[in-house]
Formats: structure tokens, C-alpha cells, sequence
């Protein structure tokens, strides 16, 4: 089955009783013990058919074997940390979604060693490799930065040196990128983004190429520790994700052409898209990335004034942080990173949504032109 399909189809369990077409909420926390037979559904920490549902496409999408779905992309995150083994040094990029950088720095900064490399160079990654080194993170294209880094690059580094690797594709989604297939061992996604797609559901998940120990163990943490979403949040995102692949064409489409207007703008001083030829990993991106997605980041002229002048003077576009909605985000990054962000103070990201592209670029023509006054 290709894409399309399966967004539609793998996420449905018919029900048996009412014949309904679409998978009803089950929110049920226990089900009824069967005399002689193996429940399939106990204790809905443990499992519940809409969260089963959910982790069947999100398996499929990706190529993969199993998929856990988490309560929220950081919570997917932190479990691949969890599941390393007291006194494992984990190699991570030096642009990591902050979020996900602070919470593995102050939850497992005592029990892990943590390098923060620059992912794009994979010298870099090879030098820091020690005896007690377990696992390479990655997360391209990353946040905020659209640095890209070569997958199939680094899982030839991982599998030599008998490392997992991890890869944290939420802002590729798997209609534009399946890092199981370049050789990930392990893909994370915040599904709050766009696999749901519509601002309204937090959640997150990691898909796994094979059930090995590493996978039981994350499996025992996500049910140990119960961080899982509701019957409501998977039933949403599995709403969601039937419209990912159409989705997913509007938001690279519009992207490209909004990039493409903001480079030539006279008060920007820098684009970062992975789909434009000047971006410095364009090859790589353009190897295993099938569209470039939804996200792009600009430098402003000047410095954090000029940045929040534009997000202050936007009309159509909503200043407030996340992305992946139908509807277009922007923000001057480095405000919500905090005191130790390495983000230009003069970058704006932007979450291009599926509003009519016309309205999108005049609309931030007007905030730069505004934010020159
Ligand atoms: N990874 C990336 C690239 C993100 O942008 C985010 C959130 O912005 C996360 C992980 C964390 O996801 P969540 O906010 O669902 O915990």
C-alpha cells in the first residue's frame, strides 16, 4: 500500500458491534477478563484499542515494525534516554530541539555523558566515539536551524561502531522522509506537530526498524510510566494523520515559494530552508527527503528589536511557538529557547500553514516593510 492509503486505512480497528466505519473512543481503563483466553486489552496504561490504532499506522508510515505512542514528543524523546544503561555516553547535535536538550541535561546529566556535536560533520560525530558510547540522536531537518544531517552518513558510523541510532524526523513527517530506511535503528516524532496537524493534541512517538532489547525496554517504560496519550489525543491523531500526505504537499509548496519571496526581501539577511540550492546541505536533503516540508527559519537585518518588530506586525500569521498546523506560526526563536540558546537573536521562524500562499507573502512583506519605520 502506498502512503495515502495507508494514512487512511492503517489506523482503523472496524468495530464489530455497530459495524461503524470509523473506530469509536474507547475510554474504558479496564477491560472484562476472558474466561481461558489471553485478554488483548487489560489496563489502558498498558494498552488501549485507539492507541493501538494509532501505533499501527504510525508504524506502517514509517517501514517500521512497532511504534509506541508517547503523551507528548518530549515524552517519546526522554524514553530513548531512559532506556540507556547507567554510565552510557549518548552523542546528540549541538542544534537539538532545546526542549528536549534542557530536559536530558538536567533529568540525565548525572546517570549519562552527553556530547553535543554538530551533526553536519561527520568527523565530528566519529571523534567522539568512546568505549562507553551507545547512542547517536539525531534530528533533521532540525529546530530551528534546517541544518540537515546525512542519515545514511551516520548509520554507517552507528553500525560500525555497534551503536543505536535515533532520529528525531518530526519536522519531516514521514511523507518527506523515512529514516528507517537510510538506516535509523529508531524514529521519533512529536506527533503534536504535523502528524495531527491541527494544534490541538499534544503527543509524540518513536517507531522502531526491529524489536530488539533496546525496544522492549523503551516498551517497559512507556508502560511502567504510563506517559501515554489519551484515547481522545490517539482517536485525533489518527484523525489528522489521514490528511498528512495532502497536507504535507501544501505546506512544502507554500514554504518553497514563501523562502524564495523572504531571500530576495532587501531587509533579510539569510534563508534557511533545506529546499533551496544555496541551503548547505541541499544534496543530502535532497537525497532523502522527498519534499522539504513545512519550515523555515530567516535572519532579519539587525538584531532582536528588528525580529520582534516583524512577529509584532504580522496580520495573518499568529506569533506564538510550535508548528505543523493548518495555520502559519512565527516567532522570534531565540525569546522562547531562554538565557543559554545559541539562536541568532535576529531569527524568526516560521510554521507555513495552508492559508492562500498570496495572502502569506504580502503579509510578511508588510510586517518587514512596518518593521523598518
Ligand atoms: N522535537 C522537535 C523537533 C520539536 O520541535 C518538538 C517541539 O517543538 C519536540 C521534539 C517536542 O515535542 P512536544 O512539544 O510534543 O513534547
Amino acid at each position: 500500500m502506498k502512503l495515502e492509503t495507508i494514512a487512511i486505512h492503517a489506523g482503523n480497528i472496524p468495530d464489530a458491534s455497530t459495524k461503524a466505519a470509523i473506530q469509536p473512543i474507547t475510554l474504558s481503563t479496564t477491560f472484562e477478563r476472558q474466561q481461558n483466553k489471553t485478554n488483548e486489552f487489560v489496563y489502558s496504561r498498558i494498552g488501549n484499542p485507539n492507541r493501538l490504532s494509532l501505533e499501527n499506522v504510525l508504524s506502517k508510515l514509517e517501514g517500521g515494525q512497532d511504534a509506541c505512542a508517547f503523551s507528548s514528543g518530549n515524552a517519546a524523546g526522554m524514553a530513548v534516554f531512559q532506556a540507556m544503561d547507567p554510565g552510557s555516553h549518548v552523542i546528540v547535535p549541538d542544534d537539538m530541539y532545546h526542549g528536549l536538550r534542557n530536559g536530558i541535561k538536567e533529568v540525565f546529566g548525572q546517570s549519562l555523558s552527553i556530547s553535543f556535536v554538530d551533526m553536519t560533520n561527520s568527523s565530528h560525530i566519529e571523534r567522539e566515539i568512546t568505549a562507553d558510547t551507545k547512542l547517536i540522536w539525531i534530528e533533521t531537518p532540525s529546530n530551528p536551524l534546517l541544518n540537515i544531517s546525512d542519515i545514511e552518513n551516520i548509520s554507517r558510523i552507528a553500525k560500525k561502531n555497534k551503536l543505536h541510532l535515533a532520529c528525531d524526523s518530526t519536522f519531516a513527517t514521514p511523507v518527506f522522509q523515512q529514516p528507517l530506511q537510510w538506516g535509523a535503528d529508531i524514529v521519533m516524532h512529536s506527533t503534536t506537530k504535523y502528524l495531527s496537524g491541527h494544534s490541538d493534541v499534544l503527543g509524540g512517538a518513536l517507531i522502531c526498524s526491529k524489536k530488539n532489547s533496546l525496544w522492549e525496554k523503551i516498551r517497559k517504560i512507556q508502560e511502567y510510566s504510563g506517559a501515554v496519550p489519551s484515547p481522545f489525543d490517539c482517536y485525533l491523531t489518527v484523525r489528522g494523520i489521514k490528511t498528512l500526505p495532502y497536507r504535507m504537499r501544501g505546506h512544502a509548496e507554500n514554504a518553497e515559494k514563501l523562502a524564495l519571496f523572504i531571500k530576495n526581501h532587501p531587509l533579510v539577511e539569510a534563508v534557511y530552508y533545506p529546499g533551496l540550492h544555496e541551503h548547505p546541505q541541499y544534496e543530502i536533503a535532497k537525497k532523502q527527503m522527498s519534499g522539504f516540508s513545512g519550515m523555515l527559519s530567516f535572519l532579519v537585518k539587525g538584531g532582536a528589536e528588528e525580529a520582534f518588530s516583524v512577529v509584532r506586525n504580522v496580520k495573518i500569521f499568529t506569533n506564538a511557538t510550535s508548528l505543523g498546523g493548518v495555520e502559519s506560526l512565527i516567532e522570534q526563536r531565540a525569546s522562547v529557547e531562554g538565557p543559554d540558546t545559541k539562536t541568532p537573536q535576529n531569527l524568526v521562524r516560521i510554521s507555513v500553514g495552508l492559508e492562500n500562499i498570496e495572502d502569506l507573502i504580502n503579509d510578511i512583506n508588510q510586517a518587514l516593510d512596518s518593521s523598518k519605520k
